[in-house]
C-alpha cells in the first residue's frame, strides 16, 4: 500500500485530517478538558502558531485534533454510521442532522483564535452530524424523564406503596426506559461514585433560627431545636407532617433567609441557637454535585451523563416553593429521596447517613442543611440520652438579633 493511500485511510477512519508540524498551546482554546490534553500530551518546546504571547504548554495539532473528535465522537455520529435511514425520494435524511458549525455552536466549541477554529473546521472530514445512538434516549435523558415520571407517580398515583408498585404506564420492554421506581437505587450509585458523601466534624457551628416576638425569650435545646413531633403540623423539604427534623445553615444569614420573610409592619426578632454535632456526622453532600463537565474533559467521559441529570434534578431538588399553610405535596418527592438515604442507605464501611446538605434556595451559593435528629436528640450539655446515646446535637450558645 502506498504511503499516500495509508494516511488517506488512516484519516478516513480517524474523522479527520491534520498537520502535525503546526503546533498549538494550552492558551489557544478556554475549554479545560481541551487545556488539560494539552498539558499532558506537552511534548515539544515549539512556540504557538497561533499565540503571540508564550508561556502556554504546546502540542502539535494533530495530537489536539484527534483528542477533539475522538470526544465528539463519544456523542455525536455521521447519520449513515449510526444507522440513520435516508430517503432518496426526497433526498434527505430521516432523522435530526446539523452541519459542522452547528454542531460546534450546539457543543459551544470554539478556539480562542478564529483562523484556529476555521482550521479546525476545515480538518474534519464530516459536514453530517446526528446525536449517536439517534434512536435511543440518551443515559441523561433516560435518567431525566425516569425522575419526572417517578415525581408523577409518587405524587399522584402511589404514595406509600411504590416501592412495591409498577407504573401502569412503564414498558420494561422499551430499551431506553427506567422503571422510574429504580430512580433511588439510581441515585444511590452516583452518590457513591461521584463520592457526594462528606463527613461534617463535631466542632461545627450550625445555625438555626426561631422568629419570634421582641419581649420573647427563648435559651433551651428544646425550645431552639427540631420541633417537638406534636409541632411537625406542615410538609417540609425533606419531611413531612409529624416527622422533626433539624433545619440549620452555616451562618446566621442563611439561617434567617431559610427562615423569615421580612415584613416592616411587624416588630420580630431572630433568636439564633448555635448548634454542635456531638459526634462528626455523614451526610449527603448535594453541593459536591460537579458543574456538567466539558465534553472535551476525559477525566469525567464515564460520568458526564450522570453529572448531567443530577444538576437537573438538583435544580428540582432545591426549587422555591413558597411557605404557606396549605398541605405542599410538591415536597413528596424530596422527602421521599430524604427517608430513603436516611434508611435505606448504607455506606460501604457501614456508616448511616445522618443528614443531608444542600444549596440554599434563599441565599444564592449557600449552603442548608437537614439533619434527622428529632426535639429528644437535640440538648444544651452532651447527654446520654435515656440511655440509648441518641443524642445527636448540642446547643452551645444562643444569640438574638434584631431584624
Ligand atoms: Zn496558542
Amino acid at each position: 500500500m502506498s504511503i499516500t493511500k495509508r494516511i488517506l485511510e488512516e484519516n478516513e477512519a480517524r474523522g479527520f485530517s491534520a498537520d502535525d508540524s503546526i503546533t498549538v498551546c494550552t492558551n489557544c482554546f478556554d475549554d479545560i478538558g481541551i487545556k488539560k490534553f494539552i498539558e499532558t500530551a506537552a511534548s515539544n518546546n515549539d512556540n504557538c502558531d497561533f499565540c503571540a504571547d508564550l508561556g502556554g504548554l504546546t502540542c502539535n495539532f494533530e495530537a489536539a485534533m484527534e483528542h477533539i473528535i475522538g470526544s465528539i465522537h463519544r456523542e455525536w455520529s455521521h447519520p449513515e454510521q449510526d444507522g440513520m435511514s435516508y430517503n432518496t425520494k426526497e433526498g434527505g435524511w430521516l432523522g435530526g442532522v446539523i452541519d459542522t458549525w452547528e454542531l460546534f455552536a450546539e457543543i459551544g466549541f470554539e478556539a480562542n483564535h478564529p483562523d484556529l477554529t476555521d482550521l479546525i473546521y476545515e480538518s474534519v472530514n464530516d459536514d453530517q452530524w446526528c446525536r449517536r445512538n439517534h434512536r435511543s434516549q440518551s443515559d441523561d435523558e433516560i435518567l431525566i424523564s425516569g425522575w419526572i415520571t417517578f415525581v408523577d407517580f409518587v405524587l399522584h398515583k402511589a404514595r406509600y406503596t411504590f416501592f412495591k408498585t409498577i407504573p401502569q404506564n412503564y414498558d420494561m420492554n422499551q430499551h431506553d426506559e427506567m422503571n422510574p421506581v429504580a430512580i433511588l437505587n439510581s441515585l444511590a450509585d452516583m452518590v457513591e461514585r461521584l463520592n457526594l458523601m462528606t463527613l461534617l466534624k463535631s466542632d461545627q457551628k450550625i445555625f438555626r433560627v426561631r422568629i419570634v416576638d421582641i419581649d420573647r425569650n427563648l435559651n433551651s435545646a428544646e425550645e431552639l431545636g427540631s420541633p417537638p413531633t406534636e409541632n411537625c403540623t406542615l410538609a417540609n423539604r425533606m419531611s413531612p407532617a409529624g416527622i422533626s427534623m433539624f433545619y440549620g445553615s452555616f451562618e446566621v444569614e442563611t439561617a434567617i433567609k431559610e427562615t423569615y420573610i421580612p415584613d416592616k409592619t411587624k416588630k420580630k426578632k431572630a433568636v439564633c441557637g448555635i448548634f454542635q454535632p456531638i459526634r462528626d456526622l455523614t451526610l449527603l453532600d448535594l453541593t459536591k454535585i460537579p458543574k456538567v463537565p466539558s465534553l472535551f474533559n476525559a477525566e469525567f467521559h464515564e460520568v458526564r451523563h450522570a453529572i448531567i441529570f443530577l444538576n437537573d434534578f438538583l435544580q428540582d431538588f432545591t426549587k422555591s416553593i413558597s411557605r404557606d399553610d396549605r398541605a405542599h405535596i410538591e415536597y413528596v418527592p424530596t422527602q421521599i429521596v430524604s427517608e430513603f438515604f436516611r434508611n435505606c442507605f448504607i455506606k460501604k464501611n457501614g456508616e448511616h447517613v445522618d443528614g443531608i446538605v444542600y444549596p440554599s434556595s434563599k441565599n444564592v451559593a449557600h449552603s442548608s442543611i437537614v439533619i434527622f435528629a428529632n426535639n429528644d436528640q437535640c440538648r444544651k450539655e452532651q447527654t446520654i440520652w435515656r440511655n440509648t446515646n441518641s443524642q445527636i446535637l448540642q446547643l452551645v450558645k444562643v444569640n438574638d438579633i434584631e431584624l
